[in-house]
């Protein structure tokens, strides 16, 4: 079995893109990434604190916008079209999720599509579908499954792939991204009849549900390919994923680590995703 470390490799990803942000910078183009916070979740002060680390390592510039709890769909759009207009910005995120009186789509439909590095916009997402040369913004976290499994020269081509859970920013995106690739995919969510069936016949497997231990080692045969997006809480406070790690490490060829595996790939492809919108604007192939 071999770890699909993915804090190495996105650490590698961080390396080269320091080089690309130095060599930008040069040239007094200075990417820019903007970070809009709305109340003060840990789990999303937590991934903030991250994306703001992986920007002082890239040296991509960070702007961090705060909201209280009572913001309303209007005053983040407004925001949000400022920064559209703003020359020196080149990355938008709102960190998800907003509180329920936002309506998320609305402000997600806001973002200029050249500036949408989480790859949330209908845009974004629909371009994907035409072949892997129009996945110019995708989604961070499946491009981030497919940069780690390209990292360890795992061909998915003509693979058996099953995807559990089918959300839009990472289920959905990253069936295709797979399909994309020539992998045959099934996606499986909360009304599929037999999971482990669909699970079981998979050379690859991925999992982002958010429930520990969904997938034990008698619902993946011997030699898959594992790799676990979830992320959940342990009673100790640690982290997890929805997988069984330590008996499906005895049958797999290839495993993620919670944490240490598709996490710091999401963060890593978020700047890549800044560095290429910045390049996009600045019409630099
Ligand atoms: P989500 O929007 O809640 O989607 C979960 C999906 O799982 C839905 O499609 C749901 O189906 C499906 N599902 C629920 N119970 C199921 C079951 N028993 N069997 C099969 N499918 C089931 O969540 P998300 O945003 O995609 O995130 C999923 C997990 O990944 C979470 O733990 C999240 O924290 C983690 N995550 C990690 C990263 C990272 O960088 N590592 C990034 C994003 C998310 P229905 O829609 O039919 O209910």
């Amino acid at each position: 079995m071999e770890l699909l470390d993915g804090r190495k490799v996105a650490n590698d990803l961080l390396d080269t893109l320091k080089i690309e942000v130095d060599s930008l910078q040069k040239r007094d183009i200075l990417p820019k990434l903007v970070v809009i916070l709305v109340g003060d979740n840990p789990a999303s002060l937590s991934y903030v604190k991250q994306k703001r680390k992986a920007c002082e390592k890239t040296g991509i510039l960070w702007e961090q916008i705060n909201y209280d709890e009572s913001i309303t769909t209007n005053e983040l759009i407004d925001t949000i079209k400022k920064l559209n207009n703003r020359d020196d910005v080149h990355g938008i995120l709102v960190q998800l999720p907003v509180p329920e009186q936002v309506f998320t789509p609305d402000v997600i439909r806001a973002i200029d599509p050249k500036k949408d590095v989480d790859g949330f916009t209908a845009y974004n997402l629909g371009k994907m579908f035409l072949s892997p040369d129009f996945e110019d913004l995708p989604p961070c976290t499946p491009a981030g499954v497919i940069k780690m499994l390209d990292y360890y020269n795992i061909d998915v081509s003509g693979m058996d792939a099953t995807i559990v859970g089918a959300s839009n920013i990472v289920g959905k995106p990253l069936t295709t991204m797979l399909l994309n690739r020539g992998a045959t995919t099934t996606t499986c969510h909360i009304k599929t009849k037999d999971l482990k069936a669909n699970t079981l016949k998979a050379d690859l497997v991925c999992v982002a549900v958010g429930k520990r231990n969904l997938i034990t080692e008698d619902m993946v045969k011997d030699g898959v390919i594992l790799v676990d997006i979830g992320i959940n809480k342990k009673e100790d406070g640690k982290l997890c994923g929805d997988s069984d790690f330590e008996s499906i490490s005895k049958k797999a060829s290839y495993i993620t680590p919670v944490p240490g595996g598709v996490g710091p790939m999401t963060v890593a492809c978020l700047m890549e995703n800044t560095v290429k919108a910045t390049k996009n604007l600045n019409k630099i192939t």
